[in-house]
């Protein structure tokens, strides 16, 4: 949403209500004249201000929990330029009706607030120090969950702030306020309790003033009466140019000394040592970390108790190999793989048994491929090594990773676990399941096949049975029996004839010159988008493969799913281009929905 609300000629970006009011003076002050401007107060809101009779008029537009825009008790609309719209024709408890835009003088950009400089390197700090990444899989975790970081970073970015002093008693922050500059409005904030209670201390003609700053049920912040705010830092902005109940403005932060530049870690707070809670499957972290883990978080800062988990927070984000006292190894010792009861799927090949495997250091539950005892089939043996020798070739966070063959009783494909199964079925079962959600998965798997794409590998089976979630914000790419590397030299696969082939998943080229490539495996994505915004629903429900064909070459293509956003259906459509040469690679696919994605969940 941002970038869009950005390119508006009206939007003026992070100014006070008062510059508000001097661009409507120069604009004139006509009634119905109104700008746009991020809200100082809530993450991801917005305020419009109006003139009518010669006065400004400021309404604060709120992003709602169901990511709707809608002025405080009014209508909800999708995005706030629709808000606009909707008070162009109706003033709906409006003072007047938005007549006309107040652009922004010539040569002025929406003005960047303080927090935005700050906010990429304390993104890549985050997520560093929280899960011990590096290069590539920092890159993917900060590409895939930037809304949910950019929401966790706006909510601690204050333990970055000089003025941030944690968990000082009230005495020491008077000592502190005292040393030094004893100028008027030196002030730090202290944090009082776990439960989201703080204090500004402010020094004043020599004495420090303390002003409580409490949470209430919503989780905003103020000090008795005062605006509300989503965090600290706004509450410091807003009071450094405006006293607003307070004696007098902010002015110059006490820094907090130095040595003391760590965040609020549990064991620092009094008389409650550790009270980090155990989550299955999370990785240790590091010793030099200070920040904290989004769940950790989610006790010490009241960030929400239901605040997502990211697929960095499960076993298999990083390749077990990634740590290198680990021997990467293309065989599993049957010694150290025990398998469970109960089948997690099944095929013409064998059975998916759920096990343990027993690493050097580690244990990881993995999913095993067992091919059934068939003598007479060299053939399967021989899919089930291809597969085997595709997989160990990848490693990338939106892949089931192969951890190695075990040949004993059987020959046994050992992979990455992702419990929660095929994607189609998922959804089926979460008819619940948000719009956000869903294009986050979505996502993902394009990630995964931006990375295919990359390394030149057609993976011919695309589709929503072929994407395992490890959460329900977490989707791997799986099943690579058919997926072949491209060489050098063509980028495209020929195959020697017709088989088994998932004709309704397939792009016309397949079909008629047996022809596989990366724009082949683009079409196959946007009847898997299909699949994903119908919630799990058959593609060309009802119809025989052939027919399918026909419709395809007359230019007819599926219908878009109810509910599903025209931003997507009009993706799917571009994948479904005829000729693979003008259709858009996973390059431009993935950018277009990671924009998307950004644009529904931006705060
Ligand atoms: P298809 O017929 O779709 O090509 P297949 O016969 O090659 O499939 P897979 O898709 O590899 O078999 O696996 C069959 C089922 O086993 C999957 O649908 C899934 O339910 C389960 N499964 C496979 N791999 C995993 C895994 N890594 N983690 C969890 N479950 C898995």
């Amino acid at each position: 949403m941002s970038d869009r609300v950005n390119s508006l000629p009206f939007f003026y970006g992070n100014i006070t209500r008062e510059d508000a009011e001097d661009y409507l003076r120069q604009g004139g002050m006509s009634d119905g004249l109104y700008l746009l401007r991020q809200s100082r107060s809530y993450l991801g809101g917005y305020a419009l201000s109006v003139s009518f009779r010669r006065e400004c008029y400021h309404y604060t537009i709120e992003r709602e929990l169901n990511e709707m825009y809608a002025i405080a008790g009014g209508k909800s609309h999708r995005t706030p330029v629709d808000v606009i719209d909707y008070h162009s024709q109706e003033s709906d408890g409006l003072v007047c009706l938005l007549k006309k835009p107040c652009n922004r003088p010539k040569g002025m950009q929406p003005k960047v607030g303080p927090f935005e400089d700050l906010k990429e390197k304390m993104i890549k700090e985050y997520v560093q120090q929280t899960w011990n990444l590096q290069g590539a899989a920092l890159e993917q975790a900060i590409i895939s969950q930037r809304p949910q970081l950019e929401k966790l970073i706006a909510t601690t970015a204050h333990e970055k702030m000089p003025w941030f002093h944690h968990t000082i008693t009230r005495e020491d922050s008077e000592t502190r306020l005292q040393m030094g500059s004893r100028i008027n409005g030196k002030f730090l904030i202290r944090q009082r309790d776990l439960h989201g209670s703080y204090a500004l201390c402010l020094l004043h003609g020599g004495q420090v003033m303390h002003y409580r700053i409490d949470k209430d049920k919503a989780g905003k912040l103020s000090i008795p009466d005062g605006k509300k705010f989503d965090t600290l830092w706004q509450l410091v902005e807003h009071y450094s140019y405006k006293p607003d109940g307070l004696l007098r403005v902010l002015t110059e932060s006490c820094p907090r000394p130095e040595g003391e530049n760590r965040g609020t870690h549990p064991s620092s707070i009094n008389g409650l040592k550790s009270y980090t809670l155990p989550i299955p499957g999370r990785k240790k972290p590091t010793t030099t970390r200070y920040w904290m883990s989004s769940r950790c978080l989610s006790v010490c800062l009241s960030v929400p108790s239901n605040a997502e988990s990211m697929p960095m927070d499960t076993e298999v984000y990083e390749s077990p190999y990634a740590d290198p006292d680990e021997l990467r190894t293309s065989t599993v010792d049957r010694s150290q793989l025990f398998l469970e009861d109960g089948e997690l799927g099944s095929g013409n090949f064998g059975t998916v048994m759920k096990g343990i495997y027993k690493m050097r250091k580690t244990e990881k539950p993995v999913a095993v491929k067992i091919l059934k005892n068939d003598d007479n089939n060299p053939a399967v043996k021989e899919e089930m090594m291809r597969e085997a020798n595709v997989m160990q070739q990848l490693d990338n966070p939106y892949i089931v990773r192969m951890i190695g063959i075990c040949e004993a009783e059987s020959l046994m494909l050992v992979m990455e676990l992702a419990e929660l199964g095929p994607l189609h079925k998922y959804l089926q079962k979460h008819r619940q399941i948000s719009m956000k959600n869903v294009t986050e998965l979505v996502h993902q798997v394009a990630m995964g096949m931006k990375y295919l794409e990359e390394h030149n590998f057609v993976h011919r089976d695309l589709a929503a049975r072929n994407v395992l979630l490890v959460t329900q914000h977490y989707a791997k790419i799986s099943d690579f029996g058919l997926s072949k590397a491209l060489t050098e030299e063509e980028n495209y696969y020929k195959a020697k004839g017709h088989g088994k082939w998932p004709v309704k998943w397939y792009a016309p080229e397949c079909m008629n010159y047996f022809k596989f490539s990366c724009k082949s495996d683009v079409w196959s994505f946007g009847v898997l988008m299909w699949e994903a915004y119908s919630l799990g629903m058959k593609p060309y429900k009802g119809m025989k493969g052939n027919e399918v064909i026909q419709m395809i070459e007359s230019g007819e293509r599926m219908n878009s799913p109810v509910n599903c956003p025209p931003e997507m259906y009009d993706l799917m459509k571009k994948c479904w281009t005829y000729k693979p040469d003008e259709r858009p690679g996973f390059l431009v696919v993935e950018s277009r929905l990671r924009d998307f994605y950004y644009d529904i969940s931006s705060q």
